[in-house]
């Protein structure tokens, strides 16, 4: 799996950074891709990536500010004419998602040639996609804002071949069954299939933080997650003005990350007024005073592997 960054300034977009638009790959797991946020112009974005409309299957809208929505009306009409005709998209947001769409919809007569699924989430929200379950929690940002925590399924132990070879059991359909049952009868013999099997490693954990300033509820979608995607309006200066703005500061961001055992922390929504130098500036110095937080600053277009984490 992958994480494709298409937008992250915060509020404007500048001519090096584009609004929220954040992209995740879930291939080999599942042949798609599901967006979270969609920025203005975030189907232009798109067209630089190799990401087909057609396959993109559910969008997460964190909040209603236009930096996170003003694409999305885009991305809804252009999909019928991109590879979506008649496969269905699911929608996720925050109450008022519902009538910002079919509203717009309406007013520009546009139709679109696949069904649309369109889901107001709510606080302690729990959902299911493809064995993967989706939980929302509200943040804190002055309009109502959801973090979307997704806990992938436990992977299946592989195989030991080696075990079973040595036990002179030859490759065949028994070892479907070596596979999938708990105990196994083989030329007479019963053998414990349990022990012919790694063991099952957990699965990831992926958490799409809203734009907040700190609060209780980031704590439970962030505890022990592989990754987290989080703003940091603000690398550096005042900590009192970003919570004023509802807003985190990097500081947040590192202790949020401390606190709850995050492996990765992916860096987002930072502040317009932050030139790429001034961010690699900022970069190399929490690099430097905080040598244990694994983290990265997002810039249009990066793209994260998660299959080493
Ligand atoms: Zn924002
Ligand atoms: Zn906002």
């Amino acid at each position: 799996m992958e994480i494709t960054f298409l937008g992250t300034s915060a509020g404007l977009p500048t001519k090096e950074r584009n609004t929220q638009t954040t992209v995740l790959n879930l291939s080999p797991f599942l042949n798609e891709f599901w967006l979270f946020d969609a920025g203005e112009a975030a189907q232009h974005q798109i067209l630089h990536t190799k990401i087909k409309l057609g396959k993109l299957r559910a969008i997460f809208i964190t909040h209603m500010h236009g930096d996170h929505v003003f694409g999305l009306p885009g991305i809804l009409t252009s999909r019928s004419f991109q590879g979506g005709e008649n496969k269905k998209l699911t929608v996720y947001g925050p109450p008022g998602i519902r009538s910002f769409i079919e509203t717009t919809l309406k007013l520009t007569a546009s139709h679109l040639n696949y069904p649309l699924e369109i889901i107001e989430v709510s606080d302690a929200g729990q959902y299911e996609r493809e064995g993967i379950i989706i939980k929302t929690l509200l943040l804190c940002h002055g309009v109502p804002s959801y973090g979307y925590r997704l806990e992938f399924p436990e992977q299946e132990g592989r195989l030991l071949q080696e075990k079973l070879l040595a036990e002179g059991i030859a490759p065949g359909p028994v070892y479907r069954a070596f596979k999938s049952q708990d105990t196994v009868e083989y030329e007479g013999q019963l053998y414990d299939a349990r022990l012919y099997r790694a063991e099952n490693t957990p699965g990831k954990v992926i958490t799409f933080f809203g734009d907040t300033m700190p609060v209780e509820s980031e704590i439970q979608l962030a505890l022990d997650a592989d990754v987290i995607v989080h703003e940091s309006t603000y690398l550096e200066g005042d900590l009192t003005l970003s919570h004023q703005y509802h807003h985190s500061h990097i500081s947040d961001v590192i202790r949020l990350a401390e606190q709850c055992n995050v492996k990765l922390t992916l860096i987002n929504h930072v502040s317009n007024r932050y030139h790429m130098q001034d961010i690699q500036a900022a970069e190399a110095l929490i690099k430097e005073q905080h040598p244990d937080f694994n983290f990265r600053i997002a810039h249009d277009f990066m793209t994260v592997s998660l299959n080493m984490i």
